[in-house]
């Protein structure tokens, strides 16, 4: 019997947001269709998170980069934070909803995730750089990080063509 109410059945972590529910930082969606996401979801493979939500963040909450140019990598090796428009730092939360996603899959069992791209949560081909200005780089937000390094293969929101060949490949 698996850790929680999760079956031993391959899953997939998804960010809620892609699902349709308005939790990024200003209270959007970032709702994505795709025949494979609603075949999985009707098998119940489905497993959907959004990190800063688990860690404690709030809807709407202040919009946040990974600064200086950095990667999730970084963040989790304590070599770069995350700060806010405002100059906050949020680094600890951060860090805190990733691991908060890292022990979801696992207790459910998520060998993928399908995560959306760009969020210095979420990302996995780019990110913001932390100017605040618009400009993107290739790298990935602290949850993607830390669920690569746990084993799981992350895909962003506009990969999920790939996703369904390497479930046929699997
Ligand atoms: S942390 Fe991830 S799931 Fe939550 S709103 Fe941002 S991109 Fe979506």
């Amino acid at each position: 019997m698996p850790a929680g109410n999760c079956s031993l059945m391959r899953k997939i972590l998804v960010s809620a947001c892609l699902s349709g529910q308005p939790v990024r930082y200003n209270g959007t969606a970032k709702s994505v269709r795709h025949p494979a996401l609603d075949r999985w979801r009707a098998e119940g493979r489905l497993v959907f998170v959004c990190p800063e939500l688990s860690a404690g963040f709030s809807v709407p909450r202040s919009p946040a980069e990974i600064a200086g140019g950095c990667s999730g990598e970084a963040v989790l090796d304590g070599a770069a934070c995350i700060v806010t428009d405002g100059g906050e730092d949020v680094t600890d939360l951060f860090i805190a909803g990733a691991r908060k996603a890292l022990a979801l899959a696992l207790d459910c069992n998520c060998a993928f995730a399908i995560l959306t791209d760009g969020s210095p949560s979420c990302g996995s081909s780019y990110i913001y750089d932390g100017s605040f200005s618009g400009r993107v780089h290739p790298g990935a937000g602290v949850t993607t990080a830390l669920l690569r390094r746990n084993g799981i293969e992350v895909f962003h929101h506009t990969a999920i063509d790939a996703l369904q060949r390497r479930l046929s490949a699997a």
